[in-house]
């Protein structure tokens, strides 16, 4: 009987058919999929992004030396040196992010008290050489330099969005 059942479904073409009407209905069914690069997907405004580093309007680097980032994080991935400044103020001498250990978790733009670290919607990165991982000081804050329009607006949504 299910020797008869199968010659007769093979006869039919019944499940070539079946597969066809699989096509057929994703054929005019609304398409997910986009033409990346040229087309995005829509991104939610909490993705944390590349890292960066954020200056005030007068060009004087945001970030404290407080550390706070370095301690809250996770995964180890931040380095802070510090010096003082003649005026008694403390700033970072090396500040290093290693994105091989960084989880994305957001802690570091949590804590910090003067919105210095921020991830950026950025997701769009590689690296080529090895070292290259290391998001140092002057390359978070060229980050920050060439996106602070984006952070700024941002920081705004972000807030409303609390
Ligand atoms: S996002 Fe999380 S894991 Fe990455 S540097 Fe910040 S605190 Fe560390
Ligand atoms: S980035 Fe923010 S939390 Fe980290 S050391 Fe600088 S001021 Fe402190």
């Amino acid at each position: 009987m299910k020797k008869l059942k199968h010659y007769i479904q093979s006869f039919l073409f019944l499940e070539l058919i079946k597969g066809m009407s699989v096509t057929l209905r994703y054929l005019f069914a609304r398409k997910i999929t986009v033409q990346y690069p040229d087309e995005k997907t829509p991104m939610s405004p909490r993705f944390r992004g590349l890292h960066a580093q954020r200056r005030y309007a007068s060009g004087e680097e945001r970030c404290i030396a407080c550390k706070l980032c370095e301690a809250v994080c996770p995964a180890l991935a931040i380095t802070i040196d510090v010096v003082e400044r003649e005026d008694g103020t403390r700033r970072t001498s090396r500040y290093d992010i290693d994105l091989f250990k960084c989880i994305y978790c957001g802690f570091c733009e949590e804590a910090c008290p003067v919105d210095a670290i921020v991830e950026t919607p950025i997701f769009e990165y590689h690296f080529e050489k090895r070292g290259e991982n290391i998001m140092t000081k002057d390359k978070l804050l060229a980050v920050g330099d060439k996106y602070e329009a984006e952070i700024a607006a941002c920081k705004t949504a972000d807030a409303k969005y609390r």
